[in-house]
């Protein structure tokens, strides 16, 4: 189990120091697939240069399964990288390239070769062992990386944004390889992503990162369905916001709210889990919880702005009275509101399930 407890870094700088991570706390648990998601420049690979003892902290502790890992030389510590540029070397084999890390720590000969035979055939590559690394493709390369980082068998493997340089396909196969390695070693995994996509599909447990501060932690499905603020609502899938009046929360900690929206119409939602006063508030809407009825049947009500075709289905950009913007998604099938055209008034229609 990592243990990363009120962590720091700040960069000193010429005019003005500058706060890289802002008091960061998060707690990986053993075999865990943990994801480090957050947009560019928010702190992520600092996280991980802390951890893996490339860089010191400012304040702040980090313990793996209960051992100091801030006193110890990053070559001490069971904790591998997986960086994004591979870093692997190119006149050297496939074969050469896995086992390098293991002669540097004097490995057995005998040992290196059969740990180089098993991360082979673990990521796939005994076919491609005695080739060059400057001879192989992208996704082979990073097949290499891993294995070479595997080799060791650390306790916790960081990867930092390790399949950002690989094509959408190639990175949907290597999205279900790293499940797959992750699973059959039991390693730990920390993996770095700023795609929100990737990190809902691959993780046990997301870490929301902005600014150098964790803002949620959870497993994907709770994060995406209940965002503890605006930023993760944002961030994570795509969200509508449309302004409301909170006339009241309902009941005691029932989770409800009844609120009044811009066309006058009262609804429940759900409530925040935190303390909110009855006035103006924002409702975060999923696109897939929204649907377009005839005007005088929605709970919002608005003009159609823009129609974007996507092949499955189709985009309506509505702005609804009060003005905000709601992005909504239809099916292409007959008879789904396939006659709507920018400036036609529609109605909204929101709920779980319904409709779609
Ligand atoms: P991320 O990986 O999430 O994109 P980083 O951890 O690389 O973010 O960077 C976080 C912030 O810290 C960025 O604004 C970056 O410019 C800054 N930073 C990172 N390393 C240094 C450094 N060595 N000196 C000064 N600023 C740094
Ligand atoms: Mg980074």
């Amino acid at each position: 189990m990592i243990e990363v407890d009120s962590v720091t870094k700040i960069f000193p700088g010429p005019s003005m120091d500058f706060t890289a991570l802002g008091g960061v706390s998060i707690t990986v648990k053993d075999n865990e697939f943990f994801t480090l998601l957050g947009p560019s420049g928010c702190g992520k690979t600092t996280l991980l240069r802390v951890i893996a003892g490339f860089e010191y902290p400012t304040s702040g502790s980090v313990h793996l399964d209960g051992m100091d890992l801030l006193s110890l030389p990053p070559y001490r510590r069971p904790v591998n990288t997986v960086f994004q540029s591979y870093a692997l070397f190119p006149h050297m084999t496939v074969a050469e390239n896995i086992g390098f890390g293991l002669e540097m720590l004097n490995r057995p000969k005998k040992e290196v070769r059969k740990t180089v035979d098993e991360m082979l055939d673990l990521v796939r590559m005994t076919e491609m062992a005695d080739r060059k690394t400057s001879e192989i493709s992208g996704g082979q390369q990073q097949r290499v990386a891993l294995a070479r980082a595997l080799a060791p068998r650390p306790k916790v493997l960081l990867l930092d944004e390790p399949l950002s340089a690989l094509d959408y396909k190639l990175r949907k196969d290597m999205q279900l390889e790293l499940k797959r390695l992750q699973a059959e070693t039991g390693i730990t995994f920390i993996f770095v992503t700023h795609d929100q996509e990737e990190a809902l599909t691959m993780s046990d447990r997301i870490a929301v990162m902005n600014a150098g501060s964790v803002r949620q932690i959870g497993p994907p499905r709770e994060i995406y369905d209940h965002p503890a603020e605006r930023f993760v609502a944002d961030f994570i899938g795509e969200t509508n916001f449309v302004g409301a009046e909170l006339l009241e929360i309902e009941g005691e900690g029932e989770g409800f709210a009844r609120v009044r929206l811009s066309s006058g119409i009262e609804a429940h939602v759900q409530a925040p889990s935190g303390p909110v006063a009855n006035g103006p508030v924002t409702l975060a809407i999923r696109p897939e919880h929204a649907w377009l009825v005839e005007e005088a049947q929605g709970l919002l009500k608005g003009k159609v702005e823009n129609v974007v075709y996507f092949g499955t289905d189709t985009h309506f950009h509505v702005i609804v009275d009060g003005g905000d913007l709601f992005v909504l998604r239809h099916q292409n099938q007959p008879g789904q509101m396939q006659h709507l055209a920018v400036g036609d008034r529609v109605g909204l229609q929101i709920g779980r399930g319904a409709g779609q």
